[in-house]
Protein backbone atom coordinates (compact mmCIF):
# COMPACT_ATOMS: atom_id res chain seq x y z
CA UNK A 1 0.00 0.00 0.00
CA UNK A 2 2.02 2.89 -1.52
CA UNK A 3 1.32 5.98 1.39
CA UNK A 4 0.87 9.58 -0.12
CA UNK A 5 1.90 12.96 1.82
CA UNK A 6 0.30 16.00 0.29
CA UNK A 7 -1.56 19.61 0.99
CA UNK A 8 -5.18 18.94 0.64
CA UNK A 9 -8.57 20.93 0.92
CA UNK A 10 -11.30 19.09 2.57
CA UNK A 11 -14.30 18.90 0.76
CA UNK A 12 -16.82 17.24 2.37
CA UNK A 13 -17.42 14.31 5.02
CA UNK A 14 -20.59 11.83 5.59
CA UNK A 15 -20.76 9.20 8.19
CA UNK A 16 -19.75 5.71 8.18
CA UNK A 17 -21.06 3.09 9.99
CA UNK A 18 -20.55 3.37 13.82
CA UNK A 19 -17.55 5.84 14.13
CA UNK A 20 -15.96 6.36 10.67
CA UNK A 21 -16.36 9.08 8.46
CA UNK A 22 -15.55 9.30 4.54
CA UNK A 23 -13.27 12.01 3.72
CA UNK A 24 -13.49 13.49 0.18
CA UNK A 25 -10.36 15.40 -0.69
CA UNK A 26 -9.18 17.63 -3.15
CA UNK A 27 -5.33 17.23 -3.10
CA UNK A 28 -2.48 19.85 -4.92
CA UNK A 29 -1.15 17.07 -6.67
CA UNK A 30 -2.86 14.44 -7.74
CA UNK A 31 -6.70 15.76 -7.64
CA UNK A 32 -9.39 14.73 -5.50
CA UNK A 33 -10.03 11.73 -3.36
CA UNK A 34 -12.30 9.94 -1.32
CA UNK A 35 -11.00 8.26 1.76
CA UNK A 36 -11.68 6.49 4.39
CA UNK A 37 -11.07 7.80 8.19
CA UNK A 38 -11.29 5.21 11.14
CA UNK A 39 -12.69 6.18 14.16
CA UNK A 40 -13.14 9.71 13.19
CA UNK A 41 -16.17 10.45 15.33
CA UNK A 42 -14.89 9.34 18.05
CA UNK A 43 -14.25 11.81 20.69
CA UNK A 44 -10.44 11.78 20.59
CA UNK A 45 -10.10 11.46 16.95
CA UNK A 46 -6.58 11.80 15.77
CA UNK A 47 -8.59 13.56 12.92
CA UNK A 48 -10.41 16.15 15.65
CA UNK A 49 -10.58 19.42 14.01
CA UNK A 50 -8.96 18.75 10.67
CA UNK A 51 -12.15 17.75 8.49
CA UNK A 52 -14.55 21.08 8.41
CA UNK A 53 -15.15 21.22 4.53
CA UNK A 54 -12.89 24.23 3.24
CA UNK A 55 -9.62 23.13 6.00
CA UNK A 56 -6.67 23.05 3.89
CA UNK A 57 -3.97 20.85 5.62
CA UNK A 58 -1.50 18.27 5.33
CA UNK A 59 -2.79 14.95 4.92
CA UNK A 60 -1.45 11.06 4.59
CA UNK A 61 -2.88 8.48 3.08
CA UNK A 62 -2.87 4.98 1.70
CA UNK A 63 -3.48 3.95 -2.01
CA UNK A 64 -5.29 0.51 -2.26
CA UNK A 65 -4.93 -1.47 -5.48
CA UNK A 66 -8.04 -1.43 -7.24
CA UNK A 67 -9.72 0.38 -4.58
CA UNK A 68 -11.50 3.83 -5.46
CA UNK A 69 -11.42 4.87 -1.50
CA UNK A 70 -7.52 5.65 -0.10
CA UNK A 71 -7.08 5.36 3.92
CA UNK A 72 -6.25 8.87 5.66
CA UNK A 73 -3.51 7.76 8.13
CA UNK A 74 -4.33 11.78 9.46
CA UNK A 75 -5.20 14.92 8.20
CA UNK A 76 -3.67 18.23 10.12
CA UNK A 77 -5.17 21.77 9.46
CA UNK A 78 -2.75 24.24 8.44
CA UNK A 79 -5.67 27.03 7.91
CA UNK A 80 -9.24 26.12 9.18
CA UNK A 81 -12.73 27.76 8.69
CA UNK A 82 -13.04 27.40 12.14
CA UNK A 83 -11.07 30.34 12.81
CA UNK A 84 -14.37 32.42 11.10
CA UNK A 85 -14.90 35.02 13.43
CA UNK A 86 -18.82 34.57 11.95
CA UNK A 87 -21.64 32.00 10.80
CA UNK A 88 -22.17 33.40 7.89
CA UNK A 89 -18.34 32.87 6.85
CA UNK A 90 -18.13 29.37 8.08
CA UNK A 91 -21.29 28.86 6.06
CA UNK A 92 -19.19 30.54 3.08
CA UNK A 93 -16.71 27.94 3.83
CA UNK A 94 -19.38 24.92 3.14
CA UNK A 95 -20.06 26.64 0.25
CA UNK A 96 -16.90 26.77 -1.21
CA UNK A 97 -16.20 23.83 -0.66
CA UNK A 98 -19.21 21.80 -2.23
CA UNK A 99 -18.55 23.78 -5.48
CA UNK A 100 -15.06 22.59 -5.35
CA UNK A 101 -16.58 19.38 -4.87
CA UNK A 102 -18.83 19.65 -7.35
CA UNK A 103 -16.70 21.02 -9.97
CA UNK A 104 -13.81 18.86 -9.62
CA UNK A 105 -13.90 15.51 -11.74
CA UNK A 106 -11.87 12.46 -9.48
CA UNK A 107 -8.38 12.36 -10.31
CA UNK A 108 -7.80 15.38 -11.91
CA UNK A 109 -5.30 17.58 -10.49
CA UNK A 110 -6.04 21.55 -10.83
CA UNK A 111 -3.28 23.21 -9.42
CA UNK A 112 -5.17 26.51 -9.52
CA UNK A 113 -8.47 25.37 -8.36
CA UNK A 114 -6.88 24.36 -5.56
CA UNK A 115 -5.05 27.60 -4.90
CA UNK A 116 -7.97 29.70 -5.47
CA UNK A 117 -9.78 27.39 -2.69
CA UNK A 118 -6.53 27.56 -0.35
CA UNK A 119 -6.60 31.38 -1.10
CA UNK A 120 -10.24 31.43 0.15
CA UNK A 121 -9.66 30.14 3.55
CA UNK A 122 -7.40 32.37 4.24
CA UNK A 123 -9.68 34.90 3.54
CA UNK A 124 -12.57 33.57 5.37
CA UNK A 125 -10.04 33.18 8.45
CA UNK A 126 -8.42 36.04 8.04
CA UNK A 127 -12.05 38.07 8.48
CA UNK A 128 -11.73 39.31 5.13
CA UNK A 129 -15.35 40.85 3.45
CA UNK A 130 -17.64 37.30 2.78
CA UNK A 131 -19.91 38.50 0.01
CA UNK A 132 -17.08 39.88 -2.15
CA UNK A 133 -15.24 36.87 -1.79
CA UNK A 134 -18.26 34.48 -2.39
CA UNK A 135 -18.92 36.32 -5.83
CA UNK A 136 -14.70 36.70 -6.45
CA UNK A 137 -14.81 32.87 -5.76
CA UNK A 138 -17.61 32.23 -8.26
CA UNK A 139 -16.61 34.38 -11.08
CA UNK A 140 -12.68 32.62 -10.60
CA UNK A 141 -14.12 28.99 -9.86
CA UNK A 142 -16.63 29.69 -13.26
CA UNK A 143 -13.53 31.20 -15.39
CA UNK A 144 -11.49 28.30 -14.48
CA UNK A 145 -13.63 26.59 -15.77
CA UNK A 146 -13.96 28.12 -18.93
CA UNK A 147 -17.64 28.84 -18.81
CA UNK A 148 -17.66 32.30 -17.94
CA UNK A 149 -18.40 35.08 -20.71
CA UNK A 150 -15.51 37.38 -21.99
CA UNK A 151 -15.92 40.87 -19.89
CA UNK A 152 -14.12 43.09 -22.39
CA UNK A 153 -16.96 43.34 -24.84
CA UNK A 154 -20.48 42.46 -25.62
CA UNK A 155 -20.59 38.96 -27.61
CA UNK A 156 -22.71 39.82 -30.19
CA UNK A 157 -21.85 43.06 -31.60
CA UNK A 158 -17.97 43.38 -29.92
CA UNK A 159 -19.00 46.90 -28.12
CA UNK A 160 -17.99 48.05 -24.94
CA UNK A 161 -19.74 46.88 -21.42
CA UNK A 162 -19.39 50.02 -19.36
CA UNK A 163 -23.01 50.62 -19.41
CA UNK A 164 -23.93 47.42 -18.13
CA UNK A 165 -24.84 44.00 -19.98
CA UNK A 166 -26.71 40.90 -19.95
CA UNK A 167 -25.44 37.56 -18.92
CA UNK A 168 -26.94 34.43 -21.47
CA UNK A 169 -25.88 31.32 -19.54
CA UNK A 170 -27.18 29.82 -22.91
CA UNK A 171 -25.19 31.32 -24.99
CA UNK A 172 -22.51 32.06 -22.72
CA UNK A 173 -22.02 35.41 -23.58
CA UNK A 174 -22.80 39.00 -21.90
CA UNK A 175 -24.62 41.14 -24.17
CA UNK A 176 -24.52 44.87 -24.69
CA UNK A 177 -27.93 46.64 -23.66
CA UNK A 178 -28.26 47.93 -27.43
CA UNK A 179 -28.12 44.24 -28.47
CA UNK A 180 -30.16 42.93 -25.14
CA UNK A 181 -32.66 45.95 -23.99
CA UNK A 182 -34.27 43.26 -21.64
CA UNK A 183 -35.49 39.93 -21.42
CA UNK A 184 -34.12 36.46 -20.90
CA UNK A 185 -31.01 36.37 -18.83
CA UNK A 186 -29.07 38.16 -15.98
CA UNK A 187 -28.70 42.04 -15.70
CA UNK A 188 -25.12 43.55 -14.67
CA UNK A 189 -24.88 46.80 -14.17
CA UNK A 190 -21.45 48.63 -15.11
CA UNK A 191 -20.34 48.62 -11.10
CA UNK A 192 -20.80 44.94 -11.49
CA UNK A 193 -18.90 44.64 -14.32
CA UNK A 194 -16.10 47.00 -12.74
CA UNK A 195 -16.21 44.76 -9.79
CA UNK A 196 -15.36 41.59 -11.86
CA UNK A 197 -12.96 43.45 -14.16
CA UNK A 198 -11.41 44.54 -10.73
CA UNK A 199 -11.49 40.73 -9.81
CA UNK A 200 -9.42 39.48 -12.23
CA UNK A 201 -6.26 40.54 -11.27
CA UNK A 202 -6.68 41.00 -7.22
CA UNK A 203 -5.66 38.54 -4.36
CA UNK A 204 -8.70 37.03 -2.77
CA UNK A 205 -7.10 38.73 0.52
CA UNK A 206 -6.93 42.52 -1.29
CA UNK A 207 -10.61 42.14 -1.54
CA UNK A 208 -11.05 45.31 0.90
CA UNK A 209 -9.73 47.56 -1.51
CA UNK A 210 -12.50 46.49 -4.58
CA UNK A 211 -15.76 47.95 -3.65
CA UNK A 212 -19.17 46.46 -4.27
CA UNK A 213 -21.95 48.06 -3.55
CA UNK A 214 -24.83 45.91 -2.22
CA UNK A 215 -26.81 46.11 -5.79
CA UNK A 216 -24.25 45.29 -7.93
CA UNK A 217 -23.36 42.53 -5.25
CA UNK A 218 -27.01 41.27 -5.92
CA UNK A 219 -26.38 41.28 -9.22
CA UNK A 220 -23.41 39.48 -9.51
CA UNK A 221 -25.13 36.68 -6.99
CA UNK A 222 -28.26 35.89 -8.96
CA UNK A 223 -26.32 36.23 -12.53
CA UNK A 224 -23.58 33.48 -10.68
CA UNK A 225 -26.75 31.60 -9.52
CA UNK A 226 -27.64 31.29 -13.06
CA UNK A 227 -24.44 30.20 -14.49
CA UNK A 228 -23.70 27.63 -11.95
CA UNK A 229 -27.26 26.04 -12.27
CA UNK A 230 -27.03 25.95 -16.13
CA UNK A 231 -23.74 24.92 -16.63
CA UNK A 232 -24.00 21.57 -13.52
CA UNK A 233 -26.83 20.46 -14.74
CA UNK A 234 -25.21 20.14 -18.05
CA UNK A 235 -21.85 18.65 -16.40
CA UNK A 236 -23.60 16.23 -13.93
CA UNK A 237 -25.52 14.92 -16.91
CA UNK A 238 -22.78 14.29 -19.56
CA UNK A 239 -21.10 12.54 -15.88
CA UNK A 240 -23.96 9.88 -15.60
CA UNK A 241 -23.95 9.24 -19.19
CA UNK A 242 -20.04 8.81 -19.14
CA UNK A 243 -20.48 6.32 -16.23
CA UNK A 244 -23.44 4.16 -17.30
CA UNK A 245 -21.25 4.09 -20.85
CA UNK A 246 -18.31 2.63 -18.45
CA UNK A 247 -20.64 0.04 -17.10
CA UNK A 248 -20.39 1.72 -13.74
CA UNK A 249 -23.81 1.91 -12.18
CA UNK A 250 -22.35 3.79 -8.72
ZN1 LIG B 1 -23.82 44.44 -28.33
Amino acid sequence: MPLHAAEALILRTYKLGEADRIVVFLTADRGKRRGVAKGARKPKSRFAGGLEPLTRGRVEYFERERRELVRLRYAEPICSPLLCRDASALAHAGYFAELIDEWSPEADPSDALFRLGAAAVEALAAGGPVERLARYFEYWLLRLQGVYPPLDRCGNCGGGLEAGARLSPGAGLLACPACEPAGAGAPLSGAAIAFLRAARSAAPGALEEIALEDRAGRELAAAHRLLIRTHLEKDLKSLRVVREMAGDSG
